[in-house]
């Protein structure tokens, strides 16, 4: 027989996912002697299964009877007893906290007879008693059958007003129980029949009001969000209640063992006199700093200081903490551990190594990839204390300030003007897409992180801020909170927060990138935020089985991302060398007639090539380079055909035709291609294009001689990109080897020769293409857009919300790798190729590289790096640490 409920005694942390975050934690400080109020935990499988079922589930009702009479039996009283009721909460608790989920009814138990039986027993309280069951009505009715919640505000708002008070605790029994009536009419009104009155008719509809929750269209949303599965459903709690509002000693409080904020530790956290459950963080009433209550009621105060530290000492964590006091008698009513910021976390997880509380293996998993990326970007000054307008989901870090446009046609102008713009929207569209890429920053009314503004913004690392709060956009003006701002007015938007201010926010750079960089302020190296990120970092780095390189293309780039740790260079692309003044050289190899032509013009290429090279490895000394041969189609350093076919006909028809554009005209009209993607790219311009590759060869081993003769250590490595057959690879091969035999002589420099994974038929036939390759390296990108079968740059802007939107993927594949389909191509090439060729180096250098759930990915496949940009470097290190740590506990396990 199944089990469905289980007393707090029965359960610990561990169970979060039968008993819900709630549920388990409750039973852990149950276990631990602490003063939890008695009560029990429905299972998330009860839930499972009453969502499955519909409505009943057989055994559920016996169990509840049989737990509700032990906690009966346990407190000495009888549920919503007349003469003296035992009250009870009914709480969700899922295994993820979840913000859409349905509050906590209190006080259920309460009715016309019980409330004078509750006000006998707490000495003659009337005005308690009848604060309680009003209390009952409105959570009930709320939250169980649906009641506007307005409707019982303006009946509260009536009563003071009648009154003539302006706070709840200033209306008295008199007015609490005309109060009562007046809610229990809203009830009817709504509901179609009155407020139940048999006790256990309430807990049972408040029961399953829980279970439906799972359901509910917030709750379901947040869960796509967050991407939390949609089958765990939620555990229901009964309590039995305890009560902050009998009076001045009573009173309702909420607790951190550190600050969420910074992560230092001291006495964090709020209290309410005379207050029930959610008056704390409701803002109803202003609340007192938790160090207060030292004055109010100390005996009560050292217990709760005491059951910090025994919980901190038993959780190894910051914990936060929901406490109430009866009569001076203090009750424990939740704790978990406790979100906090991404600089918090560090700081703690440093401190607690500190302390002896965890180790550092354990403190590299307390904190992420995300939550230092977080820490790297820079972030807006604060310290005037500017009042945001309004508050929105962080989409895309960063912070970002600039005049507000309310148009992609008026972003692109004004920042074509020199103007830096935000671009307001209700929310985007791919019509969006040029003002997008021209503001600086984008706000959105609507929608959350899966929209087409969040999955876009963040695609081109953009700061975004989505569905902010109380945001009407308008034609030429938003408003938000009463407040106008206007076409041309400035604001700041913060990424990561999702504020948004008015004018401009100074923005300071990251401390932690200046210490990446290596010109930290000596006064800040003592940072505990700093030293945390050193210490942890330094570990991660010990740990970690994989390697970091980064994609650089410049002696720049290459030197910063050394200093930001990376250990090579996993793609050097060198297409982005041909840009710029040399444009004329490549135009020339592209119109060439002749063979005479065409080696001049890769002559005159090649010591250009050469001298990149040589910065590249000069900065990279003794790091493997891993240098890409020429990968985009010719014709993209072309000029565009539309252009060039106008500008020939206008000279066409003035009689003044130039020769040289017409003969452009006719190649850029040859090259055009209707799908560039999957055209002439890659090793195939090397195979059709004579001495293309052969000139990039041997400009790659000339600048390794000329390094080993400077007496550096030059590593070169020469990737031949998109390949698809191993015929290919074998033809660039044996071209390659003899210009490197010839260039290389007997000054001991090694060049090895790999390629791409990045078409699918090179996955699928690894084991052929290894015969022919020293590593792989997998271009992750084309290898995602080749198996969906769809181009990055087309699909991102135009449908990918949508698809985001119906959970056919829950993130983007080009963020974070599809595992099931383009993981297990990178599985299926790593397998066959080492077993062809044992001690193959396997890396990545698409984007993946640096994103942080994909490196676990690389991890487990068993890669031997990945390749990211410079600014990712620290975090895919961090990752990589964590990959290892978490792969060796789970050994151990
Ligand atoms: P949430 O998940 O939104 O925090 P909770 O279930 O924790 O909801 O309950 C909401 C409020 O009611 C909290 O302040 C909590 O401390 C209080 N509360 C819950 N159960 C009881 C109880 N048995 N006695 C007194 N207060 C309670
Ligand atoms: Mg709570
Ligand atoms: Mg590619």
């Amino acid at each position: 027989m199944e089990k469905f409920v289980y007393d707090f005694a029965e359960g610990n942390k561990d169970l979060k996912d039968l008993l819900g975050g709630k549920g388990a934690n409750l039973a852990e400080m149950t276990n631990l002697g602490l003063p939890v109020p008695a009560g029990f935990t429905i299972t998330t499988e009860a839930c499972q299964r009453f969502l499955a079922e519909g409505a009943h589930v057989d055994g559920l009702d016996t169990e509840i009877d049989r737990h509700l009479a032990a906690l009966e039996a346990t407190m000495g009283k009888k549920l919503g007893d007349p003469g003296d009721p035992l009250l009870v909460s009914v709480r969700s608790g899922a295994k993820f906290s979840m913000p859409g989920m349905m509050e906590t009814v209190l006080n259920v138990g309460l009715n016309d007879e019980s409330v004078t039986g509750l006000s006998r027993q707490a000495g003659g309280n009337d005005r308690f008693a009848w604060d309680s069951y009003r209390r009952l009505i409105q959570m009930f009715g709320k939250t169980v059958c649906d009641v506007p919640g307005e409707e019982f505000e303006e009946a509260l708002h009536d009563a003071k007003v009648a009154k003539g008070v302006k706070d709840d605790v200033q209306l008295d029994a008199g007015d609490l129980q005309e109060l009562v009536t007046a809610y229990k009419k809203v009830f009817a009104k709504h509901v179609g029949h009155e407020f139940p009155q048999e006790p256990r008719q309430q807990l049972d509809l408040a029961i399953e009001a829980v279970f439906r929750s799972w359901n509910a269209d917030r709750a379901v949303l947040y869960r796509r969000q967050e991407r939390i599965p949609a089958d765990l459903g939620t555990a229901v709690n009964v309590v039995a209640m305890v009560f902050g509002n009998l009076g001045p000693d009573s009173g309702t409080g909420v607790a951190f063992t550190r600050d969420p904020a910074t992560g230092e530790s001291g006495i964090y956290g709020d209290y309410l006199q005379n207050a029930q459950g959610e008056d704390v963080v409701a803002g109803i009433r202003n609340t007192l700093p938790l160090a207060d209550l030292e004055k109010i009621d100390k005996k009560s105060y050292d217990e709760l200081l005491q059951i910090m530290a025994t919980l901190e000492g038993h959780y190894h964590d910051l914990c936060d903490i929901e406490f109430t006091i009866e009569r001076g008698k203090l009750w424990m009513l939740q704790t978990r551990v406790g979100k906090r910021t991404a600089a918090a976390a560090f700081t703690i997880a440093h401190q607690l190594v500190d302390e002896g509380m965890i180790d550092l293996d354990e403190a590299v998993t307390r904190v992420s990839g995300a939550q230092l990326a977080q820490l790297m970007f820079p972030r807006f000054d604060l310290s005037g204390d500017p009042a945001p307008l309004t508050r929105g989901v962080g989409a895309s870090p960063g912070a970002a300030y600039g005049s507000v446009v309310f148009t992609s046609e008026a972003a692109v102008a004004q920042a074509a003007a020199g103007e830096s713009v935000i671009l307001v929207r209700r929310e985007t569209n791919p019509d969006d897409l040029p003002g997008m890429i021209a503001a600086q920053g984008i706000l959105t009314a609507r929608g959350g992180k899966t929209s087409h503004a969040a999955v876009v913004a963040r695609g081109m690392g953009k700061t975004c801020v989505c569905g902010a709060d109380e945001l009407e956009v308008g034609r030429d003006q938003f408003t938000v909170h009463g407040q106008v701002v206007r076409e041309g007015d400035v604001i700041s938007i913060d990424g990561t927060t999702g504020r948004v201010y008015r004018g401009e926010v100074p923005v300071r750079p990251s401390e932690v990138v200046q210490y990446f960089e290596g010109d930290l302020d000596p006064a800040l190296a003592n940072e505990p935020l700093v030293a945390a990120v050193h210490q942890i970092m330094t570990h991660a780095d010990e740990r970690a089985r994989l390697k970091v390189r980064t994609n650089a293309d410049t002696g720049p780039d290459s030197a910063r991302a050394r200093r930001f740790g990376a250990q090579g260079i996993g793609l050097c692309r060198t297409e982005h060398m041909f840009l710029g003044d040399r444009r004329e050289l490549v135009e020339r190899l592209i119109l060439a007639h002749t063979k005479t032509e065409r080696d001049d013009a890769l002559a005159a290429l090649r010591p250009l090539q050469r001298a990149d090279f040589l910065d590249i490895f000069r900065e990279m000394n003794g790091l493997p380079v891993t240098v890409r041969l020429i990968d985009p189609p010719l014709h993209e350093f072309l000029p565009s055909l539309e252009e060039l076919a106008v500008q020939v006909a206008v000279a066409r028809e003035r009689g003044e035709e130039a020769e040289r554009d017409t003969r452009m005209l006719a190649a850029v009209r040859r090259m055009h291609e209707s799908n560039p993607m999957l055209g002439l790219r890659g090793v195939r311009l090397g195979l059709v294009i004579p001495g293309l590759f052969a000139m990039q060869v041997r400009a790659i081993a000339e600048a390794a001689v000329a390094l080993a003769a400077e007496g550096g250590t030059p590593r070169p490595e020469i990737m031949v990109p998109l390949v698809g057959a191993v015929q290919e690879l074998e033809t660039v091969r044996g071209e390659a080897e003899k210009i490197i035999a010839e260039v290389v002589g007997d000054s001991g420099v090694q060049v090895l020769i790999g390629t791409m994974i990045e078409v699918p038929r090179a996955a699928l036939t690894a084991g052929q293409i290894a015969e022919a390759a020293e590593f792989f390296s997998f271009g992750t990108n084309d290898l995602t857009q080749m198996a969906w079968g769809f181009s990055r740059d087309d699909v991102e802007g135009a449908f990918f919300w949508r698809y985001l939107e119906l959970g056919i993927f829950g993130i983007s594949p080009f963020e974070s790798i599809d595992r099931d389909g383009v993981g297990r191509l990178v599985r299926i090439a790593a397998e066959e190729g080492r077993s062809a060729r044992p001690g193959l180096k396997l890396g990545v250098c698409g984007e993946h590289g640096g994103d942080p759930e994909s490196v676990h990915f690389f991890h487990e496949v068993g890669l031997d790096y990945v390749s990211c940009s410079p600014f990712r470097v620290p975090i895919a290190r961090l990752e990589a640490g964590r990959a290892a740590v978490e792969s060796a506990g789970s050994d151990h396990r």
